[in-house]
């Protein structure tokens, strides 16, 4: 059985302050740990701050983005060191806004959840078709290639350290979430797409998160889902109570 995770993207929102005031209010709302994962991925420049703020418990801290090379003449961009050193052990890779909004590539992506593996952060790969897609019955052609590609060249003990979340583009920030059915075909497709490739093992073991206009209210019928293991949650994940509602879905 693979531990539920519960991951908030927070994209380019938040202060410092408020970023704070919000990994402790979180922090504070449990007495005992939560039995599920709970990742949070403020914006670069409050991560150092909110990993104070989480110190010691139960949160883990995703940056949202980073760059492939270990260093060098890449204005504006971060690394894998400097997020470990910032006290990030997850990393998102592979976000639709990246692929739409800054044209990473299938390859780029792959290099980037390569970068991420070297310094020890646990990527959460994020794959997903666009609604002509899905209306052109693409969905399982456009996920096969964005696996085989973002993959490419991983091992097995790659893949055990890897999140994967599908996230259908036409349900992200949009209200529309796919239905429970849905939702669940795809990730039973990535499943066995990762069991055939690097064994039953990897497919079982492997959790895959569903994103696209979670909230309070539709995270329950997801996750009763049997290959349905997190959700990874944009809009919902801004506003403390409503996260951690998501978080004792
Ligand atoms: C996301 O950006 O990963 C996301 C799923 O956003 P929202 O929950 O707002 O649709």
């Amino acid at each position: 059985m693979v531990r539920p995770v519960i991951a908030g993207n927070w994209k380019m929102n938040k202060t410092v302050a408020e970023a704070v005031d919000f990994a402790v209010r979180l922090r504070t709302a449990y007495s005992t740990p939560p039995d599920r994962r709970v990742i949070i991925a403020p914006p670069f420049t409050a991560l150092l701050a909110v990993a104070d703020a989480i110190r010691g418990s139960f949160i883990l801290l995703a940056a949202q983005n980073l760059h492939e090379a270990e260093k060098g003449a890449y204005t504006g961009e971060i690394s894998g060191e400097m997020l470990r050193e910032a006290g990030c052990s997850c990393v998102i890779i592979g976000h639709s806004e990246r692929r739409t909004l800054f044209a990473e590539s299938d390859d780029r992506i792959n290099r980037k959840l390569r970068a991420a593996l070297t310094v020890g952060l646990a990527p959460i790969f994020c794959v997903g078709e666009s609604l002509r897609q899905r209306e052109d019955g693409e969905t399982e052609a456009v996920i096969e290639l964005q696996l085989k590609e973002g993959l490419n060249n991983l091992t097995a003990s790659d893949i055990g350290k890897i999140l994967i979340a599908y996230e259908p583009v036409w349900a992200i920030g949009t209200g529309k979430t796919a239905s429970p059915g849905q939702a669940e075909e795809v990730h039973r497709f990535i499943r066995e797409w990762i069991a055939r490739r690097y064994g039953p093992e990897s497919g079982a073991e492997l959790a895959i998160l569903y994103g696209g206009s979670v909230t309070p209210k539709n995270i329950a019928e997801l996750m009763a889902q049997p290959d349905i293991n997190g959700a990874l949650v944009g809009g919902a994940s801004l506003d403390v109570d409503s996260f951690i509602q998501l978080v004792g879905y």
